[in-house]
């Protein structure tokens, strides 16, 4: 009886709260005794203790029927001040309540929100003064409250404050089909602490705050602790893991101690610690789409979206399973399977997986995909490497007729000459460099990939028998194919110099900088200014590396657009920001003499082709320190060896494809793509080994799905990392694959419903027509291109209901058959009737709801 507190809300006006509908409301809840439903309820609890444990008839009586005695008091917005107290007093007064009045994050005043909203990149959420000014004002609201404190303590009653109602903001990306519609959860909590700090100090804290406004399990311990609640969450229950949070946040409040007062210093506190802390700010760059490209199935939905984000579709929720349960060995056999070199792409993938990962809808990290890579390669490769020589090879029908020469070794000929000769063909790479490893190897900095990690990848990638030859320049397919190679894949990379197109002075190839900086070079001649131009992760590596040169002063990164549309990834900007690199936006570098680079500035016109919004000049120019300048905007392909072999390129010197039109002329990597990525390369090589030697690549995709760990998916979705993720004890992996449910779990009215179906491996979704108000929550949390609340398996109430949707579903009938509608065509079936004609996991699904969830069935 005394673990749930009820709390009244009340709003619109005054008139409203006296009318005998809410009176009764009021008075019933103050003490229900003589209300209809507390004796029906009191009955039935009475009449079914044996489906309760730890229930018995003495508890049911012991159930107080005075339900509440507090009220928040929610007007709307633009509710004039008067008649808000007017309602406060009359609370206190005629109805002996003790009151709350929620407030709104515009006492704050238009400025102080918008400037701080600014300051955490939240500057693309658009509102203006109007709310502002017609909203309750700070001069007004201190006053009042010291009015309705004095109020109450007459009387022996709490007043108090309640942070903050929800933040109208202008509706300007069709999110809603409305005008307006209300900021919540990340970028409220920074206006609703810092008005929490300011009452606590005004009132010096002594008046009572309940607080909403993005309260999670990450920062409930700070809000509590600093002397404010009961407090409420709405965003964080709204996302993945729902309400299975509630038993973490429970477990980190349990024994807290709970303060009378506000703790001023510790409010303070919380609402300084905003500016610094990574989860309060907006990523720079826009978020990358989450959906997979593919429409929602009707029936078994749960899928690994991070799978589909990685170009090598490799089995991580398999691995990472693997990795957390400390079986290494098996996490980089699951590896090694499609991914050729777990150490380069451990350390330096900039994992697409993660832009698609659940978790990341309530932690940015998501799970730790990269880092547990790096883990398992660490962890198991002396025992793959062991097994690989125990057991060879596993040869694939055909791929000893093929003797394959792969001109580069660099990622992509290391992994083709991985996939190649595993499969059973015999392969020689040819390097003209000293070593293996390409770019990996002679161009990115050792401060971002150790020499060592190299080594290993090229060790597993010639453990198959594929042979290397160093310091080998291969001049022309045909010189290859007169050896008796059957197979060429061309494979060197993309080295031609880019340009910035100076008008004047001289620029520096970025591959040459880094290559020399890497052999250790005197580079003293750079001098003290060094100018990079371009914004890939190339400009930030060169970045980095110049500003760890002995003499250099300054580097300056200088680009056309601004940070959010550089194609760096965001954690390279941060490491060459943090390091002390300039970033100079919008200007095109025209000339460089004398240790200046002139600039034209640039301003953002209309976004182009690629969604980027375009530079466009303003014919005024800047000066910028500069006494190098060097040129990272993208290498080119070198055609020679194409041209020679007769391979057909487009513009950017690019083949058709792997197979490059020319029989047993293969290309991979750089030199196939342009400037890609590792992750590229090895995508590539999966292709050339799929259609020279029709390689299978699919050993573990079943063992993504983990019957039997339901359980652990369940607690994981509710578990949030606290503190550092990196540290975090296993993944965090959801396991979506074995079980999703996140429609489920977002649903504020609880209209997806996931069931147990006897004959299917998955739990399936059923859609409750009756139940959903279409908010289409569910839709943004749904990792296919599809809405459940429209795509999912539906249930009808009623014909008019069913009359009244387009989705697929079913309505019960009353001769116990279902009426369906599935692909446009509508008729009765028999469930239990298999060969009625139903889809069988349709079938299925409508007998298990009818058997076991009958509940669902009617209103
Ligand atoms: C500075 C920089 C940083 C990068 N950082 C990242 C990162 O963090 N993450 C990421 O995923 N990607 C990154 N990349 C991209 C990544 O390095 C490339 O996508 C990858 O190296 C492509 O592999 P490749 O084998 O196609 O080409 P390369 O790595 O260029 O290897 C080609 C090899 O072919 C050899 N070769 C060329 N011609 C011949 C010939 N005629 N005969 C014999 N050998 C020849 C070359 O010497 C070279 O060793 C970065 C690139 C650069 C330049
Ligand atoms: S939580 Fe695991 S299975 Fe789900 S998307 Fe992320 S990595 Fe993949
Ligand atoms: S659209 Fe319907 S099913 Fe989806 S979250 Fe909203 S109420 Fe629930
Ligand atoms: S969100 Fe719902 S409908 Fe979408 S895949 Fe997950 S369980 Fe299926």
């Amino acid at each position: 009886p005394d673990g749930f507190v009820f709390n009244m809300s009340v709003g619109y006006d005054l008139e409203g709260i006296k009318s005998p509908k809410v009176d009764a409301y009021i008075e019933g809840m103050k003490d229900a005794t003589k209300t209809e439903v507390w004796g029906e309820c009191l009955a039935w609890a009475k009449e079914n203790l044996d489906r309760f444990a730890n229930v018995d008839e003495a508890f049911v009586e012991s159930v107080s029927p005075r339900v509440s005695s507090s009220v928040t008091e929610s007007t709307l917005h633009g509710c004039p001040p008067d008649e808000i107290e007017r309602i406060a007093t009359y609370l206190i007064t005629e109805k002996g309540l003790n009151t709350y009045i929620k407030c709104n994050p515009t006492l704050l005043g238009y400025d102080y929100a918008r400037t701080r909203l600014d300051s955490l990149g939240f500057d693309y959420i658009a509102f203006d003064d109007k709310h502002f000014r017609e909203d309750l004002q700070w001069a007004d609201a201190v006053p009042m409250f010291e009015r309705l404190i004095k109020l109450t303590s007459e009387r022996g009653l709490a007043f108090g404050v309640k942070l903050t109602n929800t933040f109208p903001v202008d509706v300007t990306r069709k999110e809603l089909p409305s005008e307006e519609m209300y900021m919540s959860g990340r970028s409220l909590f920074p206006l609703t602490i810092h008005l929490a700090h300011r009452i606590s100090e005004q009132f010096d804290g002594k008046l009572r705050i309940s607080y909403s406004g993005g309260a999670d399990a990450q920062n409930i311990k700070d809000i509590y602790g600093a002397g404010i609640w009961p407090i409420t969450m709405a965003t964080t229950v709204l996302k993945p893991g729902g309400y299975e949070r509630f038993s973490q946040i429970a477990g980190i409040l349990a024994g807290a101690e709970r303060k009378d007062d506000v703790d001023v210093a510790a409010v303070a506190a919380l609402d300084e610690a905003v500016a610094d802390a990574h989860k309060y700010h907006k990523p720079v760059k826009p978020i990358p789409a989450h959906k997979i490209d593919a429409p929602l199935p009707l029936t078994s939905c749960f899928t690994s979206p991070c799978r589909n984000g990685c170009p090598i579709e490799q089995d991580i929720p398999a691995y990472l399973a693997a990795v957390d349960e400390g079986r290494l060995d098996d996490a980089l056999a699951i590896i090694a399977e499609r991914n050729a070199l777990p150490f380069i792409t451990g350390n330096l993938c900039p994992h697409p997986c993660g832009t698609k990962c659940m978790r990341a809808f309530y932690e940015p990290e998501g799970a730790a995909i990269r880092s547990s890579k790096l883990k398992a390669a660490r962890g198991g490769i002396d025992a793959l490497l062991a097994k690989i020589k125990s057991e060879g090879a596993k040869p694939v029908v055909g791929a000893s007729d093929h003797k394959v020469a792969v001109i580069g070794g660099g990622p992509a000929g290391l992994a083709c000459a991985f996939f190649l000769s595993r499969a059973g063909a015999d392969v020689t790479i040819l390097e003209r460099k000293d070593t293996l490893g390409g770019v990996a190897r002679h161009i990115i900095p050792a401060f971002r990939i150790a020499d060592e990690d190299i080594d290993r990848d090229v060790e597993l990638c010639l453990a198959f028998g594929a042979k290397a030859q160093t310091g080998v320049e291969a001049k022309s397919v045909a010189e290859l194919k007169a050896e008796g190679y059957t197979d060429v894949v061309v494979a060197c990379g993309a080295w031609a110099p880019g340009h910035v197109g100076l008008e004047y002075g001289d620029e520096i190839d970025v591959l040459e900088f880094l290559g020399a900086a890497k052999k250790g070079e005197d580079l003293s001649s750079l001098g003290t200014d060094v100018a990079i131009v371009g914004a890939g992760n190339t400009a930030m590596d060169a970045a980095r590396v110049a500003k760890r040169l002995p003499g250099v002063k300054n580097v300056r990164i200088v680009y056309r657009r601004t940070k959010r549309y550089m194609p760096a990834d965001e954690e390279e900007l941060a490491e060459a920001l943090s390091e002390g690199v300039e970033l100079c936006e919008l200007l095109a570098p025209k000339g460089v003499r004398d240790g200046v680079l002139t600039c034209e500035k640039m301003v953002l016109g209309e976004p182009d082709e690629s969604g980027r919004r375009s530079p466009v000049a303003t014919g005024e120019t800047v000066e910028v320190p500069a006494t190098a300048v060097i040129c990272a905007v993208g290498e080119h392909i070198e055609g020679g060896v194409y041209e020679a072999a007769g391979v057909q390129t487009d513009r950017r010197g690019r083949p058709a494809g792997v197979a490059t039109g020319v029989e047993g002329v293969w290309a991979a990597g750089d030199c196939r793509r342009g400037p890609a990525r590792f992750v590229d390369a090895i995508a590539d090589a999966q292709e050339v080994a799929k259609e020279m030697l029709g390689v299978d690549f699919s050993a573990y995709a079943a063992a993504n799905v983990r019957s039997g760990h339901e359980s652990d998916c369940y607690a994981r979705k509710g578990d949030l990392r606290l503190g550092c993720p990196k540290c975090a004890k296993d993944s965090g992996c959801l396991g979506c694959a074995t079980v999703c449910e996140a429609c489920c779990d977002v649903c504020p009215n609880r209209a997806n419903v996931s069931i147990t179906v006897p004959g299917l491996a998955q739990h399936q979704v059923v859609h409750v027509d009756g139940m959903c108000n279409e908010c289409g929550n569910c839709a943004v949390f749904c990792p296919w291109s599809g809405r459940p609340f429209k795509d999912k398996l539906t249930l009808f109430w009623s014909a008019e209901d069913m009359g009244n949707s387009e989705n697929q579903g079913f309505l019960p009938q009353a001769d116990g058959t279902f009426l369906v509608r599935l692909d446009g065509k509508t008729a009765a079936y028999d469930v239990d009737d298999a060969a009625c004609g139903l889809p069988e996991e349709a079938r299925l699904t409508i007998k298990a709801v009818r058997d076991s969830y009958s509940y669902l069935l009617a209103k």
